[in-house]
């Protein structure tokens, strides 16, 4: 069984392993002390990613960490396209 990596989506610094493979999973974490989301390190590689360069037709900035792992999680975990997302504006 792979072991899986989990990263604090509060400090984006402490990680936990599992050994099964969800998008996320929530649990307190050791270093801020959150009960914090904590997602699966291959949606925070897409996430730094797309942090790193932003997606040209996404208004990446604007959308609050939350929305971004959403993003991230949706491109790597179900295959879509970051063409697919958009942001309304207002
Ligand atoms: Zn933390």
């Amino acid at each position: 069984m792979v072991e899986r990596t989990y990263r604090c989506s509060n400090c984006l610094d402490s990680t936990v392993a599992r050994d099964f493979d969800v998008s996320h999973l929530s649990v307190t974490c050791e270093d801020c002390g959150e009960f914090a989301r904590f997602v699966n390190d291959d949606v925070f590689e897409q996430y730094r990613a797309f942090e790193d360069s932003p997606p040209e037709h996404l208004d990446w900035d604007r959308l609050d960490r939350a929305e971004k792992f959403l993003v991230s999680d949706q491109v790597v975990r179900e295959g879509r396209s970051i063409e697919d997302f958009e942001i309304t504006e207002g």
